[in-house]
């Protein structure tokens, strides 16, 4: 459970609004989703659900492995939907599950990677009652994974997308118990990208280059675990807002962030990694100074995030911010220690300062500067994969530690 529902279902057993909680899940579905219709073209399929009544919906698609997700509100789905075995080659192994407290999840298996063309309801008609219709053409593999995720989910306008943001399997969902013997999701995002160079090292180097290494990397040392599903925020030279990074680390539900960085300063001769966590207050001037710097990742691209800053002052999501700091401060904790052992660190290894890229409710996620370009040893080391090798072997060893506690 993520830490936000976590902190929610605290927050509803122990005051009074357990009632209104309890109204919430006991709300009776106004429909019925009656039966499953998948009708395969060339290139494409058409999947058309039979229902008495209309209903909200949300369709997107996940990957590893690759799957289509329907949520739905105010309607439950009868048993016959989940037994259909219509063989063809786009989707498989339908699933149903809950989600959220008025709403269903249905998920298919992809056998192939698609793009979502349209999903809409029709009015009944005919011999026809309601139908939900969604169709699917087949996509490159590069073209499925530009589109995975909540964020691009094609969403009818009345879905309440506040209700339900996970991207698990209703057969998890349906038994939270399952959720500590599922894999660990962990987001690790390379720092800057495109035409946001961010630090330029001594001789030269692009911090965007190392950050990008490092994460590609570090994933594949994740990967070789077995017991993570890794996701990079970019797998290339683009740009992506800083916003955009969070929503990222969102929508794939991590249990862990990591925003890769390496710093510079005018000072050639400063040295060290140092890992930071949120705060609104900076532990020193120089934590201020260069959260301030990362956080022009945006306006470098002439965005601006200033406007989204009020979506993290409810006061849930604050709730949430701060189960969720305790979790990154115990991470930074594990990694700084990890780190000290195989690199040189800067003292108080673990910083605070108001990154906008860690500003995820519900995401314990940390910022790892992996030491100044600026200076040329470290920039030459930086450069180095067997050096980040190093760097590498002592995050996963971080992570290991931090995911044995069963809390995590
Ligand atoms: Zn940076």
């Amino acid at each position: 459970m993520s830490g936000f529902w976590r902190v929610l279902h605290k927050f509803c057993a122990a005051t009074v609004i357990t009632a209104l909680c309890m109204v919430w899940s006991d709300n009776a579905f106004a429909g019925r989703i009656t039966g499953l219709r998948i009708g395969q073209g060339i290139g494409s399929v058409r999947i058309v659900f039979d229902a008495d009544s209309k209903f909200d919906y949300k369709v997107f698609t996940l990957s590893s492995p690759n799957r289509l997700v329907i949520d739905t509100q105010g309607v439950d789905v009868a048993p016959s939907v989940s037994s259909n075995r219509d063989d063809n080659i786009f989707v498989k192994n339908v699933r149903v599950g809950s989600a959220g407290v008025n709403g269903v999840r249905i998920v298919f298996d992809l056998q192939k990677p698609v793009l979502i063309k349209k999903a809409f309801m029709l009015a009944p008609q005919s011999n026809f009652n309601w139908r939900f219709a969604i169709d699917l053409e087949a996509a490159s593999e590069r073209d499925f994974m530009a589109k995975i995720g909540n964020s691009h989910a094609v969403t009818s306008n009345d879905y309440n997308s506040a209700d339900v943001s996970r991207n698990d399997d209703p057969v998890v969902a349906s038994k939270p118990a399952a959720r500590s013997g599922k894999r660990k999701i962990i987001v690790i995002d390379a720092g800057h990208g495109g035409v946001d160079p961010g630090a330029i090292g001594y001789s030269g180097t692009y911090e965007k280059n190392i950050t990008l290494s490092m994460a590609k990397e570090l994933k594949e040392m994740l990967d070789k675990k077995g017991k993570y599903t890794v996701y990079l925020t970019r797998s290339r030279d683009v740009f992506i807002p800083l916003r955009e990074r969070v929503k990222i680390s969102r929508s794939h539900d991590a249990d862990l962030f990591i925003s890769v960085h390496a710093d510079s300063a005018r000072n050639r001769k400063a040295v060290g990694l140092s890992v930071y966590t949120l705060s609104e207050t900076a532990s020193d001037k120089e934590a201020a100074a260069l959260a301030e710097k990362e956080n022009k990742a945006d306006i470098v691209a002439g965005l601006n995030f200033a406007e989204h800053s009020k979506e993290v002052s409810d006061i849930l999501l604050n709730l949430a911010q701060r189960e969720t700091n305790n979790s990154s401060a115990e991470f930074a904790t594990l990694l700084s220690r990890q780190m000290s052992k195989v690199a040189k660190t800067v003292s108080n290894t673990h910083r605070f300062a108001g990154f906008a890229v860690l500003k995820a409710p519900d995401v314990p996620s940390v910022l790892l500067e992996l030491g100044y370009l600026s200076n040329p040893t470290e920039e030459r080391q930086l450069r180095q994969k067997s050096y980040r090798r190093k760097l590498g072997e002592a995050a996963v060893k971080a992570i290991d530690q931090y995911f044995q506690n069963p809390k995590h």
